[in-house]
């Protein structure tokens, strides 16, 4: 048996670790350096799972592969990757808000570590132009050399594919990240704990110079991953009851703009009310206050289009049509697996790419030793 991992990025790694402790002997492709990848990850800090430990509600972070998880995660979930960890010499914590990160808070750390544990995987440094499959086994091409392997484990993260394999690739598109808007002005402008009107979710916003961005957008671009542009979205800049008829009675002299100063950014307030912002409270009427609120609690933007190159996941990839969530094994060629970000599954923001990332390998892993 001889094992090939194209792409040595989170899961290639990891998967490398699994086949490698268990006595097997591993070959690993990049063009790049091994866990490049992982050194930007949770800002430096590298968010490698979440503290949801049901299965089923972990795998409800995913708005593509929910159901395809199911599986893997029953297998192999957030209590093993924390496990994992410690094995690899990692000692993890679980922040507030659920998200999990290495005591080190670094990435490099993590990095260093499973570099550590796979020093005896035979590391070439070339790019992958093809996978081809034989009759027994399969050639690999690069820009260099062919080379031949039993098994191949595909883990090339994002956007690779190969023409040699039929598999069929779903179309990729960005994920987690900013959106464009037609809006001006405002970059630099945030705003807290924002509601969003059309998926019940929370979250902070963020203005920018191409239009809006925060953690809220994020989540949002990741569920309208596959929709066309432009659409619409409306945000409820302040959930909260707004009284605004009891404070423009308390403060009649006082402009708009410095009443509602206290709720939102003022800057943001000119924006929203135009002329209106210096209008004083005594002047407002009762139709000019709902249709206030009403701007406050349904501001609709028109999107456009997404900020090219600053996603944090593309959604698509290798289909999961034709690939079994069992093994991670090929459902058209035998001994070809796939892990992590190749496939067409992504999370939300808070670990749980990576999460997709060691349990695939994990199971890739697995079903290759129960195989020998
Ligand atoms: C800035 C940023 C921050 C992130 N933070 C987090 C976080 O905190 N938590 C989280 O869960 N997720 C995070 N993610 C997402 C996470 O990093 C990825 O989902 C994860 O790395 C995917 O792992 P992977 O093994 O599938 O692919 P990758 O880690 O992307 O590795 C793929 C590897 O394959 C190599 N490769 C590709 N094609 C070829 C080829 N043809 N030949 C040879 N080599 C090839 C690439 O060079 C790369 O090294 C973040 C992503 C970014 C961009």
């Amino acid at each position: 048996m001889s094992i090939a991992i194209i792409g040595a990025g989170a899961s290639g790694c990891v998967a490398a670790y699994f086949l490698l402790k268990a006595g097997l002997d591993v070959t690993l492709f990049d063009f790049s350096a091994p866990l490049r990848t992982l050194l930007p990850t949770g800002g430096g800090r590298c968010n490698l799972a979440h503290a949801e430990y049901d299965f089923k509600e972990l795998a409800k972070n995913y708005p593509r592969g929910e159901k395809f998880l199911y599986s893997v995660f029953s297998k192999f979930s957030t209590y093993d990757t924390i496990a994992l960890f410690e094995e690899l010499g990692v000692e993890t914590y679980v922040q507030e808000d659920g998200r999990i990160f290495p005591k080190s808070n670094s990435a490099k750390d993590v990095r260093d570590k499973i570099l550590k544990k796979i020093k005896k995987a035979d590391f070439i440094k070339e790019k992958i132009t093809d996978v081809i499959p034989l009759e027994s086994g399969f050639k690999i091409k690069t820009e260099k050399a062919e080379y031949f392997f039993s098994h191949v484990i595909i883990s090339t993260g994002g956007k690779s594919s190969f023409k040699g394999l039929k598999h069929k690739i779903i179309p990729f598109t960005p994920s987690l990240v900013g959106l464009n808007a037609d809006i001006k002005d405002l970059s630099g402008v945030c705003i807290k704990n924002v509601f969003s009107n059309d998926f019940k979710i929370s979250g902070d916003i963020l203005f920018t110079h191409f239009g809006i961005s925060g953690p809220l957008i994020y989540k949002i671009s990741s569920i309208k991953a596959r929709d066309t542009f432009p659409y619409k979205i409306s945000l409820n800049l302040y959930p909260q009851a707004l009284q605004l008829q009891d404070l423009l009675n308390s403060s009649p002299h006082k402009e708009l703009k410095n009443i509602l100063s206290k709720y939102l950014p003022q800057n943001f307030v000119k924006h929203l009310l135009g002329d209106l912002a210096e209008v004083k409270a005594h002047k407002i009427d009762g139709k000019t206050r709902d249709s206030i609120l009403n701007r406050i609690h349904n501001f609709e933007l028109n999107i456009t289009g997404t900020n090219r190159g600053e996603e944090t996941v593309t959604a698509g990839g290798y289909n999961l049509n034709e690939i079994s969530s069992k093994t991670m094994e090929s459902k058209l060629y035998p001994n070809l697996y796939f892990t992590g970000e190749c496939l067409d599954i992504d999370g939300f923001c808070g670990g749980f790419n990576l999460q997709n990332a060691w349990s695939t390998a994990y199971i890739a892993s697995l079903s290759i030793l129960q195989a020998i």
